[in-house]
């Protein structure tokens, strides 16, 4: 028998596609707002699997919904349908506008579903001269190449032309833009209410409403992208309630299974109408045992004492932030809403949120960047206020640190 030969961070350039770079750290267990690596060592979770373990690690309720599910069926595909899923569905339209629900895996594929919706109704309401998408700069909506496309970041696109046609850009937060080239051709607005990868933009009250005017006036599909604001992490179920402005359709990943893969595309029974018996499919989508989770985190973050409790960690959090960014002035500007906030680094660390991060590594407690200029955090919704002082610490050590070799560096160079 060979022995069995370790796994370390050398193994991921010997069998891995190189699209991510990870550090050597390799993290093997999770509790709540906890996770511990190969050596044994701790680290404070800000980092929630990009916005996704909403209820932390291996949260017990989340576990006996997964092993009872499991010890029940496992997989099913669309041929025939599953109560796990009926359930799911029902649960999301009693809790939101949503009359129909669609079922995918990650936030792309149920993006890539409402453009295909959207595209569809159009035509077939309207015709096929109806098919503009409007989009915004910096948006992030996945990497299948339609979703790419649609998104405002052109590192995305590029060398993977030809791209869909028919896509339009414009900066967020500015509905006069939006103004100028909506038109009777344009099929669908698709935003984010906040702007999660784009750097954790907030969307403008004004401009949110604005774009439901605007798509109601010339028969568009209001398309939010609520992949990473959805499922409380807003400190609203959705953002769009927070923001008074119901889309058309609505698509939710990231937090929706606490951790398990699972996407839905949430839309009204009149839009719904225009995808008939073959339009679209997936044969994961509506996976018990990923709806078997999906109600149970559902049932738990729609409670309003857990929405009130992100409200309420909000306060802190960014409170505590502001005062870090004062004291250290890496940080110079704290943005976001709910448990999802950007700390826009200042002049002299612009572009450097990714040795932050690494640092955060080196002191225990694990954050995101969004874009190389913010350094992001959307922490379980529930972390324990012991917890999160202690991750607040620990980003102090971080700032410490690095404004400490900032002033060596300076004096060595004279
Ligand atoms: C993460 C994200 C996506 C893509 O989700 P995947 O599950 O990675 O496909 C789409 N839109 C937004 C706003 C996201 O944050």
């Amino acid at each position: 028998m060979q022995p069995r030969s370790p796994i370390t961070r050398d193994l991921f350039d010997q069998v891995m596609v190189a699209t991510y770079n990870p550090p050597s750290v390799i993290p093997v267990r999770g509790e709540g707002s906890r996770v511990w690596d190969q050596q044994g060592r701790e680290y404070i979770d800000f980092a929630g699997g990009i916005a996704v373990t909403c209820l932390g690690h291996v949260h017990p309720r989340l576990l006996s919904a997964l092993q009872e599910q499991a010890a029940k069926i496992w997989h099913l595909s669309n041929v025939v349908t599953n109560e796990p899923a009926l359930r799911l569905a029902h649960r999301l339209c009693e809790l939101t506008f949503a009359e129909r629900v669609f079922f995918a895996n990650s936030g792309a594929e149920a993006n890539e579903a409402a453009l295909k919706l959207a595209r569809k109704h159009a035509h077939v309401r309207f015709g096929a001269q109806k098919h503009e998408i409007i989009a915004f700069e910096q948006a992030f909506h996945g990497r299948t190449l339609f979703t790419v496309s649609v998104g405002g970041q052109p590192k995305y696109t590029q060398g993977f032309e030809p791209l869909p046609a028919g896509i339009r850009h414009v900066p967020y937060n500015d509905l006069a833009a939006v103004e100028a080239v909506i038109s009777e051709r344009t099929c669908a607005v698709i935003v984010e209410p906040v702007q999660g990868e784009g750097g954790i933009v907030p969307g403008d009250p004004a401009f949110i409403k604005g774009l439901r005017t605007l798509c109601d006036r010339h028969s568009a599909v209001l398309i939010f992208d609520e992949v990473q604001t959805g499922v409380g992490r807003t400190g609203e179920l959705y953002a769009y309630m927070g923001f008074g402005v119901t889309p058309d359709v609505l698509t939710t990943a990231k937090a929706l299974g606490g951790g398990f893969p699972i996407a839905a595309m949430l839309t009204t029974a009149p839009i719904a109408a225009s995808f008939s018996v073959g339009s679209h499919g997936s044969t994961y989508g509506g996976n018990p045992l990923a709806c078997a989770v999906a109600n149970e985190t559902l049932a738990i973050v729609s409670q309003p004492a857990v929405l009130a409790g992100v409200r309420q960690r909000h306060h802190r959090l960014t409170e505590a932030l502001r005062g870090l960014a004062s004291r250290y002035g890496v940080f110079d500007q704290i943005r976001g809403c709910g448990l999802l906030l950007g700390c826009g680094l200042s002049e002299r660390w612009r572009g450097r949120a990714r040795e932050l991060l690494h640092m955060g590594l080196e002191e225990g407690v694990l954050l995101l960047v969004a874009g190389p200029d913010t350094l992001r955090l959307a922490p379980s919704l529930v972390i324990p206020q012991s917890d999160l002082d202690e991750g607040l610490d620990r980003i102090e050590r971080v700032l410490r640190r690095a404004v400490a070799s900032e002033s060596s560096r300076g004096e060595e160079g004279g």
